[in-house]
């Protein structure tokens, strides 16, 4: 039977991705790792969220489609599993779409602008001025993409904390016109009031904010790692690949020599084996003898190589033998679309019938 609010008995999750690339590994830690282990105590939805990625890329739908197969093998080869899980397209469900635009006009417009993560992404990904309309209608898409299933968690990164906090306003604002919740009731009790939304909790990874393995911006601050910085480790790398990122990879500037004393601080080297090393005793000590000038960036960065790749190449095997079936990958997508469908049309209806708009 498909889950519906009503009859669900594990408590439901929704996240996801814009497919604008493969993962990375600021995905594994901000939010994949979270979701393969989740997935036994909650009922898990994620979305590849490909109407998103038209509102940075509309010029690249060939890249666009390839990058929604990505995601789902980088998914599948990461530890998902299709069958408790589900994992679907964004653009086949219409009721997002739909939702979006009455959502919409619970979002007053200055309320959008002051976004610090669209200010955020307008900086980074250098868009300047020719943003499109559509680029900041994506936050609200991305309450109807959430909405849509009702669901009690979202882990994220922490740059969607902004996004999650709009739609936990749109949910109470949704619950108190439409479905006669009084305000003062609390956020955990808007169902038992006869809201149709739940308040949304936005569940953070490990690490919150993982930083990129390029230089700092202009403003001295490291950039986090993204699918569309160029400064990224994905989850798919070869061991060739990981290995010639790592030793680029930006340390500290003013260390010239192996013998200089160099900052740990700040530094995505420090960062990186920090966050993945798991014999974090070596890396206190090695801290220790980098601050002293006593140990070379070169072993430093080897040593993490050797980390890197002993997480990222069984995912990659995985990815690799999936290739080899790309007939499984549209399976596991067609499969859980129509029953995310399934759930995200019973939502519409309800949503329908409290904006009284339920005529047929
Ligand atoms: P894009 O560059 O297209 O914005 P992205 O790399 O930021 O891509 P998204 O698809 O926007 O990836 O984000 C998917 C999820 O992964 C979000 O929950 C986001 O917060 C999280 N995430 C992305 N990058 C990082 C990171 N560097 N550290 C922690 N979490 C991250
Ligand atoms: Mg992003």
């Amino acid at each position: 039977m498909t889950p519906t609010a009503e009859n669900q008995s594990q408590p439901r999750l929704l996240t996801g991705d814009t497919p604008t690339g493969r993962l990375h590994l600021g995905h594994w830690v901000g939010s994949l790792e979270n979701r393969v282990r989740m997935q036994d105590q909650y009922e898990c939805y994620f979305i590849i969220a490909n109407a998103h990625a038209f509102t940075t890329r509309a010029d690249q739908p060939d890249e666009i489609r390839q990058s929604v197969l990505d995601i789902a093998a980088d998914y599948l080869a990461a530890g998902i599993d299709p069958r408790r899980s589900t994992i679907f397209v964004q653009s086949e469900i219409p009721a997002i779409a739909e939702l979006t635009f009455f959502f919409a006009m619970l979002v007053p417009f200055g309320r959008l602008m002051r976004n610090p993560t669209l200010k955020d992404e307008i900086r980074d990904k250098g868009l300047g001025d020719n943003y499109s309309f559509g680029f900041l209608l994506y936050p609200v898409g991305q309450i109807a993409d959430i909405l849509a299933f009702r669901p009690q968690l979202v882990p994220v990164g922490e740059d969607q904390l902004a996004h999650l906090e709009l739609t936990r306003e749109v949910a109470r604002r949704f619950n108190q016109l439409y479905c006669g919740v009084n305000p003062q009731t609390r956020d955990e009790d808007c169902l038992k009031a006869g809201g149709l939304f739940p308040i949304i909790e936005p569940r953070l990874g490990r690490v919150r904010r993982l930083v990129g393995i390029g230089p700092p911006n202009a403003a001295g601050q490291l950039l986090k790692m993204s699918k569309s910085l160029h400064n990224a480790i994905f989850i798919s790398d070869d061991p060739d690949a990981v290995r010639k990122k790592v030793m680029a990879m930006y340390t500290d500037p003013n260390r010239r020599r192996a013998a200089d004393p160099g900052t740990v601080e700040n530094n995505p080297l420090w960062i990186f084996h920090e966050t993945f090393n798991p014999d974090q005793n070596w890396v206190r000590q090695a801290e220790e003898k980098y601050r002293a000038g006593a140990i070379g960036d070169v072993e430093c960065k080897k040593k993490l190589v050797d980390v890197l790749v002993a997480l990222i190449e069984p995912m990659r095997q995985r990815r690799l033998a999936l290739e080899k079936d790309p007939g499984h990958v549209l399976a596991v997508l067609r499969e859980g679309t129509a029953r995310a469908n399934a759930l995200a049309g019973q939502t519409l209806r309800l949503a329908k019938a409290a904006l009284r708009q339920n005529y047929l």
